[in-house]
């Protein structure tokens, strides 16, 4: 058997390569410091590496976007950014200024010390932002050595003549880019989670990939026979002939699959016995909108604007709001649903320019809807930000965690002054815009037929409706069995939900994780749920599952299962009387 190493699965997919080993680039190692009078021309240095390092950039982006890299070109807009931060440059040149440090050792202190700031906070996309700080750190360090373009990628690549698989301590968002799928066939970093920007570009890209896998992965020799399971986040070192089999065939499978999925690409959402839904995606940003387009999503269903919010020491303005929601309704193009859910900060998303207190129980605290209503100067620029943005598409509005009628009718006295204000500054915007709520706590949910009298639309969110019913934090990995929306409390409440919406005709979509699971469509399908909001990628499995299942069987089943003990026995139950689910 072959060695194995165990990671986190970032991107799907299998390769298997050569290992060629990506030494750590060699940065400054303590502090070495100029001589009394020189700081001027150390900061004349500094700044022509800075301006160097952004002429890098910029050419790097012209080429990104040339090839239609939308997704690249936004991390390296960041970076741009980055370069002309405060924290990072001021702070280097500060540390030049009065402190006497060398050019390369104060960019690399500055750098380190946003990075590990970044790092220790709880939130995980913030937490990955910490490689975006290095990688542009390390860029200009570069510039300073007189270096270019991250060599290492270049050299090892051109020197390998059959795929190779990459393995790296971290690999920076730029390296990625860089990377070319025609070279190399996967690759696996010691450090980085699931939402790095590596992670992300390769997802994007299409490379399998393997990060988080520790020290172990460092310890391969170049040359070495590896396959990367990126599905299972599984390296494997010198395969023995039968596991090669094995994993050539599933290259195979994979193909096969993916030309097959690729047919319901640009298809409407219909079932065997045509019944049409809507199949959308659920976004944190325009790039995420471009990407689930191109993953065949009718649409948005759920934009979690917070993501807008974070990652920065200051609030985005209206303008910087507007043009995302205008941007992310144009990635779609006129018509397509994008439903803008007003920020959900709180909870597990923390904002250091809120300055929230810490409470004890966060996801029962002050989050979301809670805050907005308790600041509407905050709410109101977003709200105006939406309804601009509305005037160049489809665009709804979702207020998340309403819990009480009150609530809801504040959102929309806000939302109707917000109105206002346009309108008497002459600002287009829908007139007729919807505005609808998110289900996601047990209270909402046994008053829907009170809240579908007022609101245009329901959007289910299971992953807080089943951590509220079930009294199970969905942080906590041993609570795994409790933390299932296919137990029949949570089967009811989403049931009568549906029920109470129709009639009064309004529609009603779930954009919780829920959503995109195979073996809760049928279930969904069966009570009538009309739009269902995932991860971009589980959009044409959902399309390829839906054109073979019959709506009209499956009303029984749905009615059966509310009967049953647990989600244990519904999943039995749907596995057995869906045969579908195994095609
Ligand atoms: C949900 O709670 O189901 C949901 C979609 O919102 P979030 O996961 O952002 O809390
Ligand atoms: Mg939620």
């Amino acid at each position: 058997m072959a060695t194995k190493i165990k990671g986190i699965a970032a991107s799907e997919g299998y390769a298997i390569g050569r290992a060629v080993i990506l030494r750590e680039e060699v940065v400054p190692e303590g502090i070495s410091y100029i001589e009394a009078g020189e700081e001027a021309a150390e900061l004349t240095r500094f700044d022509s590496a800075v301006a160097s390092a952004r002429g890098e950039l910029e050419a790097l982006l012209d080429r990104m976007k040339a090839d239609g890299r939308e997704k690249e070109s936004e991390i390296f807009e960041a970076h741009l950014m980055l370069l002309e931060d405060e924290e990072l440059i001021g702070a280097a040149q500060e540390r030049i200024r009065s402190q006497r440090y060398k050019a390369e050792a104060a960019m690399n202190e500055a750098g380190e010390e946003v990075a590990d700031m970044l790092a220790a906070l709880d939130d995980e996309y913030l937490r990955e932002r910490a490689a975006d700080v290095r990688d542009v750190s390390r860029r200009v360090i570069r510039k300073l050595g007189n270096r270019s373009e991250s060599d290492g990628l270049q050299a090892s690549s051109a020197a390998a003549n059959e795929k190779s698989i990459l393995f790296a301590f971290d690999l920076t968002p730029s390296d990625t880019a860089q990377l070319d799928p025609s070279v190399i066939g996967g690759f696996v970093t010691a450090a980085g989670g699931r939402t790095s920007h590596s992670a992300i570009i390769a997802r994007s890209v299409g490379i399998p990939a393997i990060v988080g896998a520790g020290e172990g992965a460092l310890h391969i020799e170049n040359g070495q026979l590896i396959i990367v399971d990126g599905a299972a986040g599984l390296v494997l070192v010198d395969p023995k002939d039968e596991e090669l089999a094995r994993y050539q065939a599933l290259q195979q499978q994979a193909a096969g699959k993916r030309a097959l999925l690729d047919q319901y690409r640009g298809q409407p959402s219909v079932s065997a016995d045509g019944h049409q839904v809507e199949l959308v995606a659920n976004i944190g940003s325009v790039q995420d909108a471009r990407q689930a387009q191109e993953l065949g999503a009718e649409g948005v269903g759920l934009f979690r604007t917070e993501f807008l919010y974070m990652g920065r020491p200051d609030l985005p303005t209206e303008e910087e709001q507007f043009k995302a929601y205008k941007e992310a309704a144009e990635a779609f193009g006129p018509g397509s649903p994008i439903v803008i859910r007003t920020m959900d900060i709180g909870g597990d998303k923390e904002l250091p320019s809120l300055q929230l207190e810490k409470e004890d129980n966060p996801f029962l605290g002050y989050r979301a809807i809670r805050i907005c209503l308790d600041r509407p100067d905050l709410f109101k620029t977003q709200l105006r930000a939406v309804l601009r943005a509305s005037a160049h598409g489809n665009l709804k509005i979702m207020f998340p965690m309403i819990a009480t009628l009150g609530e809801w009718r504040q959102a929309t006295a806000l939302l109707e002054q917000a109105k206002q204000e346009l309108r008497s500054e002459n600002i287009a915007f829908n007139e007729q815009i919807e505005a609808g709520i998110m289900i996601e706590i047990p209270a909402a949910a046994q008053m829907a037929d009170r809240f579908a009298r007022e609101v245009d639309f329901f959007s289910i969110g299971t992953n807080d409706l089943v951590q509220y019913t079930m009294a199970a934090d969905r942080m906590n990995p041993k609570l795994g069995y409790l933390s299932d929306p296919l137990h029949p409390p949570v089967l009811r409440l989403i049931d009568r939900v549906i029920r109470a919406a129709h009639k009064e005709n309004k529609w009603v979509g779930m954009c919780g994780e829920m959503a995109g699971t195979p073996v809760a469509l049928p279930i969904l399908l069966g009570m009538g749920l009309d739009e269902f909001s995932m991860s971009a990628s589980a959009v044409l499995p959902a399309r390829a599952l839906l054109s073979r299942l019959h709506r009209s069987k499956l009303a029984s089943l749905s009615e059966a299962v509310l009967d049953l003990d647990d989600a244990e026995a519904v999943r039995s139950y749907v596995e057995k009387h869906v045969p579908e689910l195994k095609d």
